[in-house]
């Protein structure tokens, strides 16, 4: 007979999981408290000093595939080290403020070699910049009816006309990935995707403020806009495709900096309902308080299982999309229910800039509608259920 081995993390993965959590507590935390709340960066010194320790320890661009320079993670460890990383103020939006290393859209590595080699590469080594541009004007939910922005063939070259919205570094980024309309018969499969460089001659980017302190999105125009035809990503009408099919993965890591940021607010209210009384009494031995931990208690484990379960199908080659969309929803949905608790127990500093936690409230908000909204999630599982 087998004995069932149970649930454990295998030791190495544990190992590296308390390498990042020290880094972070001995690293970054102490850097924040000395910058602006609002910093949306860190300042460059310090990013060259601290990449350069996460080089030196073997911690750098963990999740790029080993032959181009990265650790070669899968999935699923990389969303128990990105629940590590993310437990800073700037974590949702920026894990580890990008000392780990930054990763390029993952649509790229649909791409063939040498375009591998002059854009993947480059950005891995560096920890540089990049922009993914869907969303248009028309709406972003659906970009398959929304995208208007077209890509013409003029001999050896492709001309984009079109605007983007929302689009995230777009003004600081070296070179991202545009989604434009190839073919207008054809719909959704008249789409491609573009290799764009920033600074390219008709490609302008114009900030738009929002909730969201971290990662700018910008106004995004492309007039006569011209790129090389070795710029095309994959086949001509291939992009939704690649968009998706490579985001599906993208989900769990991203799903697990929800689940990060919501840990370390459900610790910070903890601790601080222990040692605030009102009324004589510890704010620990209040019901009220007490339901709202166990509360996000539940919920947080909850999600960690959905990341974890649907990380680990998506490894194993199995089709994970529903999955995806249950991770994206679930995390992102509690992390917004157990950063309101935080900041309800800690009374006027929940909202103070003096704590972490109101930054998280703001930026949370952004998890339901970005990476698609909650409802398009639901959409997708109530699809799967009626198929
Ligand atoms: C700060 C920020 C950064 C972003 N960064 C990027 C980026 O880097 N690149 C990029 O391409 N995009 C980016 N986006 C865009 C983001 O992906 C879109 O905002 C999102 O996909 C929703 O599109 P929309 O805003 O056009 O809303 P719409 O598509 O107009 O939808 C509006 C609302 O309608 C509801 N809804 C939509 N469809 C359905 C449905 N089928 N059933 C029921 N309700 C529905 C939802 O509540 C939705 O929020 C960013 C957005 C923000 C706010």
């Amino acid at each position: 007979m087998t004995v069932f081995p149970g649930f454990t993390l295998p030791e190495e993965l544990r190992v590296l999981r308390d390498q990042v959590r020290r880094f972070i507590r001995e690293e970054i935390l102490p850097l924040e408290q000395r910058l602006d709340p609002d910093a949306p960066e860190i300042p460059d010194e310090d990013f060259e000093r601290l990449s350069a320790k996460t080089k030196a320890a073997g911690l750098w661009a963990l999740a790029a595939p080993e032959e181009y320079g990265g650790g070669g993670l899968d999935t699923f460890s990389m969303c128990v080290v990105l629940e590590a990383m993310a437990q800073h103020r700037m974590g949702l939006y920026n894990p580890g403020c990008g000392v780990f290393g930054r990763y390029p859209p993952p649509a790229i590595w649909a791409g063939t070699r040498a375009q591998i080699e002059k854009y993947a590469v480059p950005t891995i080594r560096e920890g540089r910049r990049t922009f993914f541009a869907i969303t248009e004007p028309s709406g972003g939910s659906d970009p398959a009816g929304a995208i208007q922005t077209r890509a013409e063939r003029r001999g050896d070259r492709w001309v984009l006309n079109g605007r983007k919205v929302f689009i995230s570094h777009a003004h600081e980024a070296t070179w991202g990935v545009v989604f434009a309309r190839t073919d207008r018969a054809k719909g959704r499969a008249g789409i491609s995707c573009f290799i764009v460089e920033r600074g390219t001659p008709g490609f302008t980017a114009r900030n738009i403020r929002t909730i969201r302190t971290s990662a700018v999105p910008n106004d995004v125009v492309f007039e006569d806009c011209e790129i090389p035809a070795e710029n095309l990503v994959g086949q001509e009408g291939q992009g939704l495709d690649l968009a998706f099919d490579l985001l599906v993965k993208q989900r769990f890591p991203y799903s697990a900096c929800n689940l990060g940021v919501a840990v370390a607010a459900h610790r910070m209210a903890v601790a601080h309902a222990k040692q605030r009384s009102t009324f004589g009494v510890p704010l620990s031995q209040r019901q009220a308080i007490q339901w709202m931990l166990a509360d996000a208690e539940v919920e947080l484990r909850a999600a960690r299982w959905l990341i974890w379960e649907g990380a680990w199908k998506a490894d194993r080659g199995e089709d994970a999309r529903v999955e995806a969309s249950i991770a994206k929803l679930y995390s992102s949905e509690v992390l917004g229910r157990v950063i309101d608790a935080a900041v309800q127990i800690h009374g006027g500093y929940g909202v103070s800039k003096e704590f972490p936690l109101e930054r998280w409230y703001r930026e949370a908000r952004v998890r339901r509608i970005g990476e698609g909204p909650s409802e398009v999630h639901r959409m997708v599982i109530a699809r799967a259920l009626f198929r």
